[in-house]
């Protein structure tokens, strides 16, 4: 293979810019080192390219999904679970869906931006229940991080001083709305913990960044950059430092290795031309989301490390987990033929459920969280779906209409996010026989649920459904069976898949250690979630970008010393 060498030395090369590369090139070009950011998307500017304040009606599909956009044809987000020429492959019998993005910032252009630090028992959840793997961090070593990403993104929040759902340095949350506040009526009845969200969303101007004015449309991307994205909270101040160089439709190949075993740099395919570049590094950051680092590590074969790189332990692509989930819907009669009230608020809930009970008393490890949707929203395609759940609801023309006007904002929906225990049957690995359009080989997946995620999902359930119950509602679907999986969603399908590059003090079991710094290659770094030991009942990437925080103050220390 032919490729382009270029002769300048960066000092950092990142690979991918959601949100731990984001975070890797804000933190290092503010420490004053030279960094290119590689990254396989395109650019998306919020400014002109965002539908924030489209009305449905103003396109011929009313907002519907297509191939481009499966959440939506308003969606921020260039990616899916399918992308033209970059396949990726099941086993046998193995359910499991991958989302990819495919623009600077990743994911974080249209992401729900529920940001929940874990807590101290998510670092040590083998110690306390015997079961997955201990971090070999604890949450003080992180707390620092978490801090400085609070002031710097800003979350609003509450301070509940709950044991392992510490408090942040939050903004004012906003209020609750009518649907919420019904239920935090029936989650006080039924002693489920009910309290203010965390969102990183502004409701307080914060670092010149306006503040929120509740259009409600946060996954359409912000105009006013009110929400969290990679692109305009970090990358744009890293390119304003003039250090950084951000190369777009830069496909990453593999990390290049020299014959001491030091990483020289990495290669990537210039799609525009197909080309194949040679960019050089003192360090390299992996940063292309957990997989696909782990794709990158695996693809990423010398002589010194003939099976990729960091794989001399055996564990790159082992131990990935996705977060639990399960929705329950129903319909509330005492939220019909509402009163027309002012029903803005950003784009997500206002209220959530942390995890509330004690294992000890029940038949599965960990926990959940829950999130709550329902009540009236701008509508789009497919809104009222399924107009035949409600009582006497269906039919033709005026009665149609009519059934449309009395249960808007008639219903509420809990999903439930709960954690995962790693295991030796879900993981990564080269597909031997399947590769992309560039010729990189492809990743095949494994998964398989243990009879603990399932155990909680039917907790989350029937959880739901007496929530539903108290709030005086009728759900919409029966109670799925055990042969139904109780409804759990598919593998990957919560998009939170985090491990495959795990860290720990242990070469031999580990890929990265407790800095995210390769065992095997001291200047190699991973900064997305592939480095996780272990899920948490809490949405991931707050934690993302505090360890990506951490792990680029370490490069930066190193570096000075002259260690890298
Ligand atoms: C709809 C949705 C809702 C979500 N809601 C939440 C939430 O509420 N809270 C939460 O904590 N998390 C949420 N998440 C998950 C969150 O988006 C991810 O945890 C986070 O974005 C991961 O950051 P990352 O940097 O690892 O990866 P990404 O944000 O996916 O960024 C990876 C980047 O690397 C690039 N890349 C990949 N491969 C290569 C390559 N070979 N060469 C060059 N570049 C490459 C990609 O193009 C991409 O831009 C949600 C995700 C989705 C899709
Ligand atoms: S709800 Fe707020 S943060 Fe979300 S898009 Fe509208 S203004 Fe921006």
């Amino acid at each position: 293979m032919q490729i382009i060498r270029q002769p300048k030395v960066y000092d950092v090369c990142i690979v991918g810019s959601g949100a731990g590369g984001g975070m890797a090139a804000y933190a290092l070009t503010k420490a004053g080192a030279d960094v290119v950011v590689l990254e396989a998307g395109q650019p998306w500017d919020n400014t002109k390219d965002s539908a924030m304040l489209e009305w449905p009606y103003e396109s011929p599909r009313r907002g519907a999904s297509t191939p481009e956009r499966p959440f939506g044809e308003f969606d921020a987000c260039i990616g899916g679970w399918e992308i033209p020429g970059e396949p990726y492959t099941r086993a046998p019998g193995t359910e499991f869906s991958w989302w990819r993005a495919r623009m600077v910032g990743g994911r974080t252009n249209h992401w729900g931006r529920i940001s929940l630090r874990f807590g101290p028992y998510d670092f040590k959840r083998k110690s306390r229940d015997g079961l997955g793997d201990d971090w070999p961090i604890v949450y003080e070593d992180v707390a620092p991080y978490y801090d400085e990403v609070d002031r710097l993104i800003g979350v609003f929040g509450s301070k509940e001083n709950l044991p392992n759902e510490p408090n942040g340095l939050f903004l004012p949350p906003p209020r609750p709305r009518c649907h919420e506040l019904l239920v935090k009526q029936a989650a006080d009845a039924l002693h489920v913990t009910c309290i203010p969200a965390r969102l990183s969303i502004l409701t307080r101007p914060l670092n010149g960044r306006a503040a929120c004015h509740y259009c409600g449309q946060c996954n359409r991307g912000c105009r006013v950059n009110a929400n969290f994205t990679s692109t305009n909270v970090l990358i744009a101040p890293a390119l304003a430092t003039g250090k950084l160089t951000l190369l777009t439709s830069a496909m990453v190949r593999e990390v290049t290795i020299d014959r001491t075993g030091r990483a020289t740099g990495v290669t990537y395919v210039d799609k525009a031309t197909g080309a194949d570049v040679g960019v050089r590094a003192r360090v390299v950051v992996l940063a292309a989301s957990a997989c696909e680092s782990a794709r990158l590590l695996l693809n990423s074969k010398s002589t010194l490390f003939p099976n990729g790189l960091g794989s001399s332990s055996g564990v790159v692509g082992r131990y990935i987990t996705d977060t639990t989930g399960t929705d329950v819907s129903g319909f509330i009669p005492k939220m019909m033929d509402h009163v027309p009230h002012n029903h803005d608020g950003v784009g997500g809930m206002h209220l959530y459920m942390p995890w509330w009970l004690d294992n000890a008393k029940l038949d599965f490890p960990r926990g959940y969280h829950i999130e709550v949707w329902g009540g009236t929203h701008l509508p789009t395609y497919g809104f009222l779906g399924g107009m035949h759940r409600f009582p006497a609801g269906g039919g033709y023309g005026k009665q149609l209409k009519e059934d449309y006007r009395r249960y808007y904002g008639a219903s509420i929906g809990f999903s439930g996010r709960g954690e995962m225990i790693p295991n030796d049957d879900s993981y990564c690995e080269l597909d031997p026989a399947a590769v992309d359009r560039w010729g990189i080989p492809v990743l095949r997946f494994y998964w398989k649920w243990s009879e603990h995620e399932y155990r909680q999902v039917k907790h989350m359930q029937e959880t739901f459904r007496a929530l539903i119950a108290a709030m005086g509602g009728e759900v919409f679907a029966p109670m799925p069976t055990r042969e139904q999986g109780y409804g759990i969603a598919a593998g990957g399908t919560i998009i939170h898949e985090l491990g495959g590059v795990r860290m720990g003090d242990d070469p031999k079991s580990s890929v990265v250690n407790r800095w995210c710094q390769a065992h095997d290659c001291k200047n190699v770094f991973v900064a997305d979630g592939g480095p996780f030991v272990s899920q948490a009942d809490k949405n991931p990437t707050w934690t993302i970008l505090a360890l990506a925080m951490r792990t680029c103050e370490y490069i930066t220390e190193q570096m000075k010393k002259g260690a890298l």
